[in-house]
C-alpha cells in the first residue's frame, strides 16, 4: 500500500499547523526531509517519540523548524508507520512541507484516508469511523459526548450483541433444518420467539432514540415568532450571545428570515427571526409575513413572542390561534418585563410553556433554556443514550427490524422452520452491513468520501 501524505489541520494561518504521513515509507519520507537537531537518526526513533529539528528542501534549504512525531505499527492511527511533522502554522510554510513529503515519496491522501486505513487496519469499525465524522461536526455538548461514546465502541457493542443472538439461533437453525436425522435437540419454539422478540425491541428503541438524537445533533429548527417590535431580533440576539439583528424601534424593520445557530444548554437550535406576522400592505413586508407563515409550519419548535407591556390585541391572538393549529411544540415568551409585571391568562390554554422574560436585559434566559432542553430531551434519553450516527446506519437497522418481524410473522403463522432461517439470517447480514464488517466496497469508500483530506 502506498505512503499518504496530507496537510491535518486546517489550512489557515494558525499557531501550528501537522502533516501526516502514514505507510510503510512514512518513517523513510519524514527522515529525507526532517533533520533532527540532536544526533539522533529519525529511522531509529521508537513508536510515541518526538524529536526537534528543521523540514529542509531536497537542496538542504531550511523551510522551517518542527517537531516530528513517530508512531509505530501497529500503535498508531492508522495502524501503519505515521509521522507527523508540527510547524509553524502559516499557509505558506504548511504546502511547502507538505510538498517536499511528496518530494520524498509520498503520495496525497484522499479524503478520509487515514480513517479508512485505520477501519481496513482493524483499528476501528465502521460505526466508530462514522464518529470520528461526526466528532469533527459536533456542535453541541450532547453531538460530542455520543460521538465520543460512538468512538468507544457504544453502538457496536449494542448492534453486535443483537446479531450475536440472530446469528446463535441461525446455528441452531442451521443445525435442525441441514441435519434433520442427526441427534440434535428440537428447536424451542417459544424460545426462538422470545429471543426474536427481545432483539426487535433493542432495534425498536435504537430507532426511536435516533429521531431525538438527530433532532439534538443537527440542532433543532426553530422559530421566533410574534408581530413587529415585541422583541424578537433582541430575543435571538440574546440567544446567539452578540448582535446579529438589526434591533430598531421602528415596526417591521426585519423582513427577510435570518437564521443562526445558537447553542442553548446541550442543545443546538437553529433558529429563524422571520418578519413579523401580521396582515400587512407593505408588499415585501407581504412577502415576508408569508415565508414566517411557511416557516412555521415546518420547523420543530415555535418560541411566539408578546410584549407584556402593551395589552394583547387582535394580532397577538391570530398568531396564537394560527400556532395553535399547527400542533407544534410551542413555548410563548412574555417579553419586557423589566417594563411590566407578566399576566399568563390570556395565554394559559396555548401552551403549558410560558416564560416571562427581558429580553434586553437577559433576565429570564435560563428558564427559557431548561424548559426547553426538557421539551426535546425525551425522559428516557440522555448523553449518555446509543444513537445512530446517521441515515446509513438506521436503514440498515431498519432492514434488519423488517427481516426480523417477517421471522416472527412466520414463526407465528407456523411455516417451516428453513423460511424462518432464511429470515433470520437476512436480518443478521444487515447488521453486519452496519458495524462494517460485511459491508461492500462501495459502502465503505461512501462511508469515508464525507470525510475531510487529512482526516
Ligand atoms: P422585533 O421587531 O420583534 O424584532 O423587535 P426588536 O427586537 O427589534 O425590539 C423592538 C424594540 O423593543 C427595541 O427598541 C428593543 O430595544 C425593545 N426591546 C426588546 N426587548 C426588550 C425588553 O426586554 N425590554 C425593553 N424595555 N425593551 C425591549
Amino acid at each position: 500500500m502506498s505512503t499518504i501524505c496530507a496537510i491535518s489541520t486546517p489550512l489557515a494561518v494558525g499557531g501550528i499547523s501537522v502533516i501526516r504521513i502514514s505507510g510503510e515509507r512514512a518513517v523513510d519520507v519524514a527522515a529525507r526531509v526532517f533533520f533532527p537537531f540532536s544526533s539522533r537518526s529519525v529511522y531509529d526513533m521508537p513508536g510515541y517519540t518526538c524529536a526537534y529539528g528543521e523540514v529542509r528542501d531536497k537542496d538542504g534549504g531550511v523551510i522551517d523548524d518542527a517537531v516530528l512525531t513517530v508512531f509505530r505499527t501497529p500503535k498508531s492511527y492508522t495502524g501503519e508507520d505515521v509521522a507527523e511533522i508540527s510547524c509553524h502554522g502559516g499557509i505558506f510554510v504548511t504546502r511547502k512541507v507538505l510538498r517536499v513529503c511528496l518530494d520524498a515519496g509520498a503520495v496525497p491522501a484522499l479524503p478520509g484516508e487515514f480513517t479508512k486505513r485505520a477501519f481496513l487496519n482493524g483499528k476501528l469499525s465502521l460505526t466508530q469511523a462514522e464518529a470520528v465524522s461526526d466528532t469533527l461536526s459536533a456542535e453541541g455538548d450532547h453531538a460530542l459526548r455520543s460521538a465520543a461514546l460512538m468512538r468507544k465502541g457504544r453502538l457496536f457493542k449494542s448492534i453486535s450483541e443483537v446479531r450475536d443472538t440472530l446469528v446463535k439461533r441461525l446455528g441452531e437453525l442451521a443445525a435442525w433444518v441441514d441435519y434433520p436425522d442427526e441427534d440434535i435437540p428440537e428447536v424451542d419454539e417459544s424460545e426462538l420467539l422470545a429471543s426474536l422478540d427481545e432483539c426487535k425491541a433493542r432495534l425498536e428503541k435504537l430507532l426511536r432514540d435516533f429521531d431525538s438524537g438527530m433532532l439534538i445533533k443537527n440542532g433543532i429548527d426553530t422559530v421566533i415568532a410574534g408581530k413587529p417590535n415585541v422583541g424578537k431580533s433582541t430575543l435571538m440576539n440574546l440567544l446567539l450571545g452578540f448582535d446579529r439583528s438589526i434591533v430598531t424601534d421602528i415596526a417591521g424593520t426585519t423582513r427577510d428570515v435570518i437564521e443562526e445557530t445558537a447553542r442553548l444548554g446541550a442543545l443546538t437550535l437553529k433558529i429563524s427571526d422571520t418578519a413579523g406576522i401580521h396582515s400587512t400592505d407593505d408588499r415585501v413586508e407581504k412577502m415576508g409575513v408569508r415565508l414566517a407563515r411557511e416557516r412555521l409550519k415546518e420547523c420543530a419548535l415555535i418560541i411566539a413572542v408578546f410584549d407584556i407591556s402593551e395589552p394583547a390585541d387582535d394580532e397577538d391572538r391570530e398568531l396564537l390561534e394560527f400556532i395553535n393549529g399547527l400542533h407544534k411544540k410551542v413555548v410563548i415568551v412574555l417579553n419586557k418585563t423589566d417594563k411590566a409585571a407578566a399576566d399568563r391568562t390570556a395565554f394559559e390554554k396555548y401552551s403549558d410553556h410560558i416564560i416571562a422574560i427581558s429580553a434586553a436585559s437577559g433576565e429570564g434566559r435560563e428558564q427559557l433554556t431548561e424548559v426547553i432542553e426538557k421539551m426535546f430531551t425525551p425522559q428516557d434519553y440522555n448523553a449518555d443514550t446509543t444513537i445512530f450516527a446517521n441515515d446509513r446506519q438506521k436503514l440498515c437497522a431498519e432492514s434488519a427490524l423488517g427481516c426480523i418481524d417477517d421471522a416472527l410473522a412466520a414463526l407465528k403463522s407456523g411455516l417451516t422452520l428453513d423460511a424462518v432461517t432464511v429470515m433470520v439470517d437476512r436480518a443478521a447480514e444487515h447488521l453486519f452491513e452496519l458495524t462494517g464488517e460485511k459491508a461492500s466496497e462501495a459502502v465503505v469508500n461512501e462511508v469515508f468520501a464525507k470525510f475531510c483530506v487529512g482526516k
